[in-house]
């Protein structure tokens, strides 16, 4: 910094990430602030990350976006969940869906009186107590429902994340983003505190700043490359190194939910949004040739592919400081973990807000940028451990990716996790953990995990009061998925709607 105040943010890098930092910064940052985003044509960007949970509805809010013209921009669809197919075993599936399951009584949540139900012979699948899941599977979506039954239906999208940065960078220019460019071929740091002084660009060019943000993507060009940030590398935990993506044309149900199937070394996507389907492998080059993977990946596609696929290579991991003197890591810069819980995006946008509470008007504090850090660590390795679950809690014996994931060692959280639940149906979430109880819940019973007790509060109900507690649950939520629009009627008068005052 070559001074004590903060008027001049850059931001490396215009993929996803970078256009989410530059709209919340000229959305949020002091009048008078400079925003200045630099981006190469000739690198481009990722090009893939199309779907979401909902807590993108907070960044959205935040920076103002009519959701009609998001969803029309961004060819979206909307997504109530995701579908898990294959991962427990070949032939049988289950959902993550968003929002709650049942309803719990005074304060027990309701995973405990479906334990016990289940220990009766009583229980049903867990979609006959989830909105969502009755809604998904039935290809129904509706929004702003408020009933007693279901007093939330939260919902997510998938979109073009291409479109996306286009629709970011529109809104940005027009708040005065000043983008530009270009190759960076150096990043100057400052002799004496070793802080981000300028970017240099091939041609010559330099952008001085105070403030820099790095979203350059898996290089990590500031971040690591001039800061040497340091990399926590989780491949033991998460093996899959590498992904194939292709597009193809429209076929099969317009699915309001994402769907994750299982394969013999890692798992295939499948997003449906307005214009086309993204698809996509995620899997282990231990233990498959990119040449199988992408066999793997066109015979299992719903329509004519729209290109061919090609590798993308990465190690699971985060840096070990996501904020460093003056450089904040964003996106695929910050680390990445792959899309099995659709949480990139939404890491990007809690980076960014957790930022903005704390945003410094000069030299950053280091007590507040080690809390930044601390807070991104506790953050990821959660999510890290939720997504662990699926892969360790397999049974699909036989096949040597699934056998080596299905043994490898833990970490000690999701040991915790798991012990807590095998042995009293308790799902302890700390603080400010992305994913709910009922998240875990939906994975623990979906991948076969047994709870061998409850909590005995749930023996207080005589068991005809828990019955009806279940039927009634059950019959009021497929009354109300019955009056539900079709997904694809719902999109199309989604879209047409006027923009909002
Ligand atoms: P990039 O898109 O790689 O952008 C990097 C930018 O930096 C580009 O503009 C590039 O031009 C610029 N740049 C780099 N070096 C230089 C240089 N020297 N000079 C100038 N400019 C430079 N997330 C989700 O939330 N949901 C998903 O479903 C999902 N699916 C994914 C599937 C896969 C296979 C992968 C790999 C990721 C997925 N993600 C998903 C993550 C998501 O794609 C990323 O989080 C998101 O796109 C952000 O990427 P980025 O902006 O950090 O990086």
């Amino acid at each position: 910094m070559t001074q004590d105040t903060i008027t001049r943010y850059v931001i490396a890098g215009g993929g996803t990430a970078g256009w989410m930092a530059a709209a919340a910064l000229a959305r949020f940052a002091q009048p008078g602030t400079s925003i200045t985003l630099v981006e190469s044509d000739a690198i481009g960007t990722v090009g893939v990350g199309e779907a979401t949970i909902p807590q993108i509805h907070l960044f959205n809010g935040a920076l103002g976006l009519d959701e009609a013209e998001f969803v029309r921009e961004t060819k979206g669809s909307f997504k109530l969940g995701i579908e898990f197919d294959g991962w427990r075993r070949e032939g049988e599936s289950y959902m993550h869906a968003f929002g709650n399951i049942g309803r719990g009584v005074g304060l027990l949540p309701f995973q405990h009186y479906w334990l016990r139900a289940a220990k009766l012979g009583i229980a049903k699948p867990l979609i006959r107590y989830s909105l969502n899941e009755l809604a998904a599977r039935t290809m129904r979506m509706q929004r702003g429902r408020r009933t007693p039954q279901s007093p939330e239906m939260p919902y997510a999208y998938h979109f073009d994340a291409g479109l996306y940065a286009a629709y970011l960078r529109r809104f940005s220019e027009a708040r005065g983003v000043v983008r530009k460019e270009g190759m960076i071929a150096q990043v100057e740091q400052h002799g004496d505190t070793g802080t981000i002084a300028a970017l240099s660009l091939e041609g010559g060019e330099r952008i001085e700043g105070d403030f820099f943000i790095d979203c350059t993507g898996f290089r990590g060009l500031l971040i690591e490359q001039a800061l040497g940030a340091g990399f926590d590398d989780w491949t033991q935990y998460l093996p899959c190194d590498r992904a194939m993506a292709v597009p193809c044309a429209n076929g099969g149900d317009f699915t309001p939910y994402t769907r994750s199937s299982a394969r013999k070394a890692g798992w295939q996507w499948r997003i449906p949004l307005q214009h086309r389907i993204g698809n996509g492998m995620v899997y282990s080059s231990a233990h498959l040739s990119d040449d199988e993977a992408a066999e793997t990946l066109l015979s299992n596609l719903d329509g004519e592919p729209l290109g061919d696929p090609r590798p993308i290579r990465f190690t699971t991991g985060k840096r070990r400081r996501h904020w460093q003197g003056n450089c904040l890591a964003l996106g695929l810069a910050a680390g990445f973990m792959e899309p099995l819980e659709s949480t990139s995006i939404h890491l990007i946008q809690s980076a960014i807000s957790r930022f903005l509470s704390v945003l410094p008007a000069g030299r950053p504090d280091p007590a507040i940028v080690d809390w930044f850090n601390d807070q991104a660590d506790f953050e990821w390795t959660r999510i890290r451990d939720f997504l662990v679950l699926h892969y360790t809690a397999n049974e699909r014996e036989g096949e040597p990716f699934w056998d080596t994931v299905r043994h490898m060692e833990l970490p000690d959280t999701l040991e915790a996790k798991l012990e807590n639940w095998r042995a009293s149906g308790f799902i302890h979430r700390e603080h400010e953990e992305l994913f709910t109880e009922v998240g875990w819940f939906q994975v623990f019973v979906g991948q076969g995990v047994e709870a061998r007790g409850y909590n005995p509060i749930a023996d207080t109900l005589a068991e005809e009061e828990l019955r009806q507690l279940l039927d009634g649950t059950e019959f009021a939520l497929i009354e109300e998925v019955k009056q539900m629009p079709r997904h694809l009627d719902f999109v199309q008068q989604f879209i047409k709607a006027p923009p909002q005052q």
